[in-house]
């Protein structure tokens, strides 16, 4: 339904998307999920075509939104971050507007608009100016245009940001309920957004993606192994030295922490409990733990990691970014906690 290729774009000497792939097949609803400046909303004004690439293509039902734009623009509906109204306009002559736009048949215009006003309970405020609605009405206003006409695709980006959790829910039962009919993609910073309507979650980070499946194997195949943390005053490369025997092990991240304590996450292979075999390996070398813990690793977590990599490697961070004081504070915290 949608082919996105080999997409980049420039901003100056910033690079917003990054070689962006990836298919997205008709009747499923789509989340794209990354930080604020992520480049979520390039991309989406990209496959759109409100915006031109600098390198790739975009196709829609086969048609490059570039090179014909008409035919392209046809399959979607689209809900920018900050959608386009009209403030002096009502409901009803701004989404008869956007219908002209949207080129509906005039026979059909009236019977469309309703149809939409309806599905989002905006039809009794179809008199009022749009000036006058709260956000939570204007971002329906928003969600209406970009549903007129019912076009195949539907893209709605931050569709809840501002809304309140009433309305919030009442957006996703929306999604839900186009689903059956149209294939929905939309963006959120919000992981228990994404995972709540989404089939299928694009987990982008710096214009790049790090992640695509549904939201049940992302956290099977990265969430659902755990994670053993422990400290002991050695090298970070004596702790990996020593790891490096121990077999049951994913992945090994190490930091140095005060006073020459090394900080270790060994996320262990599935099924695998490597808590005992790391204790004898680090016995068998006279290096005394001084904490070994076991941490579940939740869908929250991967997230975090795919998307702050280069800034924090792992999940010690907080320690580290604090003041001498406050950390040794908190280790002293953590320290009473386990006696
Ligand atoms: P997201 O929607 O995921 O928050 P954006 O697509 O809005 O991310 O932005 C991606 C990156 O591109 C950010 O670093 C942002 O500052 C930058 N950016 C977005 N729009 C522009 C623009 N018009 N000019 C320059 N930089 C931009
Ligand atoms: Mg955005």
């Amino acid at each position: 339904m949608i082919e996105v290729r080999n997409l980049v774009k420039k901003y100056g000497n910033h690079l917003a998307v990054d070689h962006l792939d990836f298919t997205i097949e008709a009747g499923r609803i789509y989340g794209f999920l990354g930080p604020n400046g992520a480049g979520k909303s390039t991309t989406m004004n990209i496959m759109t075509g409100y915006l031109g690439a600098t390198e790739g293509e975009v196709l829609i039902d086969g048609h490059d939104i570039l090179k014909e734009p008409e035919e392209a623009k046809r399959h979607i509906g689209y809900l920018p971050e900050q959608p386009p109204l009209y403030m002096d306009m009502t409901v009803r002559e701004y989404l008869e507007f956007a219908a002209e736009l949207k080129r509906i048949p005039r026979s059909k215009r009236e019977e469309s608009i309703t149809e939409v006003e309806k599905l989002v309970k905006i039809h009794d405020v179809e008199e009022r100016l749009i000036k006058n609605l709260s956000k939570g009405y204007r971002q329906r206003v928003g969600l209406a245009q970009a549903v007129l006409g019912f076009p195949e695709i539907i893209i709605l980006d931050e569709p809840s940001v501002g809304l309140d959790p009433k309305q919030i829910i009442e957006i996703r039962e929306l999604i839900r309920k186009l689903s059956k009919k149209h294939t929905v993609i939309l963006s959120s910073h919000i992981l228990a957004e994404v995972r709540e309507v989404c089939d299928h979650i694009l987990i982008i980070s710096k214009g790049r993606l790090v992640a695509s499946d549904t939201p049940e194997n992302l956290e099977k195949m990265l969430g659902d192994a755990d994670t053993v943390e422990i400290e002991a005053h050695a090298d970070p490369s004596e702790i990996r030295a020593v790891l490096k025997h121990v077999p049951g092990i994913e992945q090994v991240t190490v930091a140095s922490g005060e006073d020459g304590v090394t900080l270790a996450k060994i996320r262990e292979k599935r099924g695998e409990d490597i808590r005992e075999r790391i204790f004898q390996a680090f016995a068998a070398r006279d290096i005394p733990l001084l904490t070994l813990r076991l941490e579940h690793v939740s869908l929250e977590d991967v997230f975090m990691e795919l998307t702050q990599k280069d800034t924090v490697p792992d999940a010690f961070s907080r320690r580290k970014k604090k003041d001498g004081d406050e950390a040794k504070r908190e280790e002293e915290d953590e320290n009473a906690g386990n006696l």
